[in-house]
């Protein structure tokens, strides 16, 4: 059945709790405890965008060749390739991100965006044709 629960953030939402008494009951405890949904997304959100405003600070020195693909693929493989550099130019960092700032493939990106910093620059090394550049064994 469902039960409105009055939100940490002070919105009421429905939820559909299932399970013995005791186990709704501490679920909506713990519901209580919680922003609701529309407060989680917001919040997400904003995480996201200044997590962005962070990467692309990070990366403004440098010199990145503009993206080639569809309108909508350079939309995305920008934040990817953003986000990635950030991580990857991070002065703690030995990484060589040398072979992935000469990736201008908007596809490339995104097909290689869930890999490892490490594979990441492999992957590059491999499509800009850079010998040695990461250092990594294949
Ligand atoms: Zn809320």
């Amino acid at each position: 059945m469902e039960q409105r629960i009055i939100h940490a953030c002070g919105h009421e939402q429905g939820h559909y709790l299932t399970g013995f008494d005791s186990q709704q009951e501490r679920k909506a405890k713990w519901l209580k405890t919680t922003t609701c949904r529309d407060c989680f997304v917001a919040e997400k959100r904003a995480e996201e965008a200044a997590a962005a405003a962070f990467s692309s600070a990070a990366i403004s020195h440098l010199d990145l060749p503009p993206l080639a693909g569809t309108d909508r693929q350079i939309s995305w493989a920008s934040t990817i390739r953003t986000k990635r550099l950030a991580a990857l130019t991070n002065p703690d960092s030995d990484a060589n991100c040398y072979a992935c700032l000469q990736v201008t493939d908007a596809k490339w990106w995104i097909d290689h965006r869930d890999l490892t910093d490490v594979d990441l620059m492999a992957a590059a090394a491999q499509a800009t044709d850079i010998p040695g550049v990461t250092g990594v064994t294949a």
